[in-house]
């Protein structure tokens, strides 16, 4: 598989980019070891050690349907064989495991609302959480905000745990087109054209907010300046580079997902 070819050398091109695959199967396992990789760089800065947190693939076939995490596996214990397939309704129709509600009803409008979204990453991390406390966007203070240059929004509603379709709907609003939603008094959550690219973003998104949270009087750069350097650092390619990266950094040997 792709992420075990690209290993095997310690280096990858700068040219190297998403591996997308019209063999439903061949790309449903893509995602499904991206996401499984995902919960394990999460977990080796023991985000998601309570439970919080949770990635999802839409699958490749069944669009409306998305894979996550069974409920109950430790995040640095996830396989491909530990994710289970949720479809619209919240259903789990392939996998043995119950599934974390607030997943679903946050990821399922999301999903249904951007159909370019194949992955999507929420977590209560260490600058995230503090950060959306004050419920407001990133500041253009950082080489890493700038990736969510005019791609962020602001969920404000005060539902701290979503426990209903329509609250989820009112964050998909709220992320709109974009790349990133801060959910107020609660965490970030990033998406991608990947699984790979989302989780990628979301690293950017927590080293900007540690920024924001440790520099708030950081100098914010021109909205022309941002749109520059957006160029070269906001483009999926770069989350998906940043995903190469995590893996290299935190994963002793990716195949150990499956
Ligand atoms: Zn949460």
């Amino acid at each position: 598989m792709a992420i075990t070819e690209d290993t095997k050398t310690k280096g990858f091109s700068l040219q190297s980019g998403p591996h997308m695959s019209t063999e439903l199967d061949v790309e449903r396992l893509i995602r499904k070891r991206e996401a499984a990789l995902g919960y394990r760089i999460m977990a080796s800065w023991g985000w998601g050690a309570d439970g919080s947190g949770h990635i999802t693939a839409r699958d490749p076939e069944h669009t409306d349907c998305f894979w996550l995490l069974g409920y109950g596996v430790p995040f640095g214990e996830a396989t491909v064989d530990d994710l289970v397939l949720v479809n619209e309704s919240g259903d789990v129709v392939e996998g043995a495991l119950e599934i974390n509600p607030a997943a679903f009803y946050i990821h399922a409008p999301i999903h249904a609302s951007r159909p370019d979204v194949v992955g999507a990453i929420h977590a209560h991390t260490p600058y995230g959480t503090p950060f959306a406390a004050l419920a407001t966007p990133l500041t253009m203070t950082s080489q890493e905000a700038v990736a969510f240059h005019e791609l962020q929004g602001v969920f404000d509603g005060e539902e701290l745990n979503v426990t209903d379709f329509a609250t989820g709907q009112r964050i998909a609003d709220a992320l709109g087109e974009g790349r990133l939603v801060v959910l107020a008094n609660h965490g970030l959550l990033t998406v991608g054209t990947s699984v790979a690219s989302a989780v990628g973003f979301y690293l950017n998104a927590e080293r900007a907010a540690e920024v924001c949270i440790k520099a708030p009087q950081g100098r914010e750069i021109s909205s022309q300046s941002a749109s520059e350097v957006h160029e070269s650092v906001g483009k999926e390619i770069n989350g998906w580079h940043v995903f190469q990266w995590l893996i290299r950094s935190r994963i002793n040997d990716p195949s150990v997902v499956g």
